[in-house]
């Protein structure tokens, strides 16, 4: 009964949160479920997942001409991921700014690549880069699911919506 169907509701914005393989690792879940969930946003889905390779290759499609696509698969299979759907207004661009640039180095101080991360390629985290990517990533695209399937994500209402949203 307060399970979530995959499909977008009307009018809410959704993105796909990931602690990736070396986040997992360096024992990061934590400090960044914590970010998002401090900011305020709604968790609506989360679980740890050993992710398979056509999977990987399939969320990262549109890098698949890129020369660090193979290094990339490889990185995001090698060890379990969090992943994660986060809901609330503006919650693509705002989790992006959140999460800082894709190169650690270049990432300001307070953003989670900024602050945990040095290397482009363990760079902790990952951040749906638009919210038509968002629905992609979490819920039915083209009659596929991505990362969650029908079931797993939970509807619910946080009580503390009235001291967030106006
Ligand atoms: N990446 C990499 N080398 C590069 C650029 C990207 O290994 O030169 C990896 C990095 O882990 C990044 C992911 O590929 O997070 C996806 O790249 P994208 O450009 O989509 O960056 P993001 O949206 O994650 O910031």
């Amino acid at each position: 009964r307060h399970l979530q169907p995959i499909i977008a509701k009307e009018g809410v914005e959704r993105t796909y949160i990931m602690v990736k393989p070396d986040g997992v690792q360096r024992g990061l879940i934590g400090e960044i479920i914590s970010r998002f969930e401090r900011k305020g946003f709604a968790l609506k889905g989360l679980k740890l997942f050993q992710c398979p390779t056509d999977l990987a290759e399939e969320h990262y499609v549109e890098l698949k001409e890129k020369p660090f696509f193979p290094k990339l698969v490889k990185y995001i299979v090698s060890g379990p991921v969090v992943c994660m759907a986060w809901e609330g207004p503006g919650v693509v661009a705002s989790a992006r700014k959140l999460i800082g640039s894709t190169n650690p180095l270049t990432a300001e101080p307070g953003t989670i690549r900024g602050d945990l991360a040095i290397a482009v390629g363990r760079n902790v985290v990952h951040g749906s880069d638009s919210p038509d990517n968002g629905e992609r990533e979490i819920g039915i695209f083209i009659f596929q699911t991505l990362w969650f399937k029908e079931g797993e994500l939970v509807e619910w209402e946080q009580n503390n919506a009235p001291w967030l949203l106006e």
